[in-house]
């Protein structure tokens, strides 16, 4: 029963245009069941966004999918999730062979994940804290991935990526945004701007001040 709603919800990402082998099979090796509450679960595998605890949302696998394929994430790469929430995207990442560092700055969101990525047996550093400022101690990354909409890139982000690493943020009003992706190079930063989204606001240092 669920192996078929995974297999559709793998048609649906393909018919949308998601085409990383990588990514669709992460997705459907993921149980994202479990990172839903239990009277959500027959929803697990809608292309949609699902409410999490602490009025936060898991969000929708296409959304998942198509930041992860423009993250473009090689095994071995070191990614800083920005935004932990149900643990859902760290665990895609770490599927996929990424060291992932996740930070979240709600507390009761932090420990539920942390406590389900164990017990799921992920591999994911998980930090409590705001995220706008990244995690110093193991910068720098290959690549940074930022989960809620930004007013703007954070300055501590673009300085804790590699030189030939990449960010993918959502970038604009609280209301929606664009998804930006970032590539620092020896002469600069390069920048691509994607599809609209809609995402929880960053809160934090060098997100929004107050929402
Ligand atoms: N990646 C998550 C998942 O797979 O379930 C979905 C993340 S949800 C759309 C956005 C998350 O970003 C929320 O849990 C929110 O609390 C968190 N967040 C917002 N501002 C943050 C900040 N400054 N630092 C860390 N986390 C933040």
């Amino acid at each position: 029963m669920l192996e078929e709603e995974k297999k559709k919800l793998i048609a649906t990402l393909r018919k949308k245009g998601i085409r990383d082998e990588k990514v669709l099979k992460a997705i459907y090796q993921v149980p994202r069941e479990k990172f839903i509450s239990p009277a959500l679960r027959k929803y697990a595998y809608d292309d949609n966004a699902l409410p999490i605890e602490c009025a936060q949302t898991i969000s929708q696998p296409y959304t998942v999918a198509y930041m992860t394929e423009q993250l473009n994430v090689k095994s071995g790469d070191k990614v800083l999730e920005i935004g932990t929430g149900s643990g859902y995207q760290s665990a895609i990442l770490a599927k996929m062979g990424a060291e992932v560092y996740s930070v979240e700055r709600i507390k009761k969101l932090h420990e539920k994940a942390r406590k389900l990525l164990s017990e799921l047996g992920y591999n994911v550093r998980l930090k409590l804290d705001d995220g706008t400022i990244g995690w110093e101690e193991f910068a720098p990354y290959d690549r940074i991935i930022v989960t809620a909409g930004a007013p703007e890139i954070p300055e501590s982000l673009l300085k804790q990526l590699k030189t030939g690493g990449r960010i993918v943020i959502p970038v604009g009003s609280a209301e929606h945004q664009r998804l930006y992706v970032i590539d620092k190079t020896v002469k600069g930063y390069s920048r691509k701007v994607f599809h609209h989204f809609r995402f929880v606001p960053l809160i934090g240092k060098e997100g929004w001040q107050k929402y």
